[in-house]
């Protein structure tokens, strides 16, 4: 199957309020223009100097979503453009982002990353250590970063169990935050990729983010 067959029979597969980022991260310009002539136009990556590469080079309607680790000392690079922040894992994190945010004269859409897997190696907050941040209330200063919801990656694992557990927690997470703490704008989970996603649909999933099926395996450098 084609790219653009991948992406079609994805969007078709998909309920409609969820959304399909394509992770495009390791795979070239070409790939990217291939499935954004599939008509789609929301793709992921994880760095934030491949990120900005392919903005210059690509078509200036796509909307980029960071959706891997970041430093504060990149926020710089991508806040003039970028669409949606998947991973903030910290307070630091989020006041650099504010900064950026003003300096650019723009809102920026973040996801608070939230660590689900049992591996040690995942990034997020822990439930704990983000409900302590959000009582202290400085969130609310925060008048240029507009909180759009949660994102979590289960673990790798075949147990579909595990998984299904870590997909439910962390939807009821959502929404016991979004009622206690945010507004309707916190509207967005993001859960899912190439390994999990059906599992994580069918546990309220709200936007997927679905790299190697789409374009296949990477090669990592
Ligand atoms: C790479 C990546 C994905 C996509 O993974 P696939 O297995 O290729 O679908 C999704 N989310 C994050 C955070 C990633 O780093």
């Amino acid at each position: 199957m084609s790219i653009a067959e991948k992406i079609t029979g994805l969007r078709a597969a998909l309920p409609q309020h969820v959304e399909l980022i394509a992770v495009s991260k390791t795979y070239p310009p070409s790939a990217v223009l291939e499935a954004y002539r599939a008509g789609q136009r929301a793709f992921g990556e994880n760095r934030p100097q491949e990120l900005v590469e392919k903005y210059h080079a690509l078509p200036k309607d796509i909307r980029w979503h960071q959706i891997g680790g970041l430093q504060s000392n990149k926020v710089k690079y991508i806040a003039p453009f970028v669409a949606m922040i998947h991973s903030v894992e910290s307070a630091k994190l989020l006041d650099v982002i504010q900064k950026e945010a003003v300096k650019n004269d723009r809102t920026i859409d973040v996801l608070l990353e939230i660590r689900i897997a049992r591996e040690a190696s995942k990034h997020g907050w822990s439930e704990k250590d983000l409900v302590d941040y959000l009582q202290t209330g400085a969130y609310r200063n925060l008048n240029s970063v507009r909180f759009r919801g949660l994102m979590g990656v289960a673990t790798h694992t075949e147990d579909q169990e595990t998984i299904r557990a870590e997909f439910t927690r962390l939807h009821e997470l959502f929404v016991r935050l979004g009622n206690e703490y945010f507004d309707r704008d916190f509207d967005t989970l993001s859960m899912g990729m190439t390994s999990d996603y059906p599992i994580a649909v069918s546990c309220g999933s709200t936007m997927v983010r679905i790299g190697s099926y789409i374009f296949g395996a990477r090669n990592y450098l």
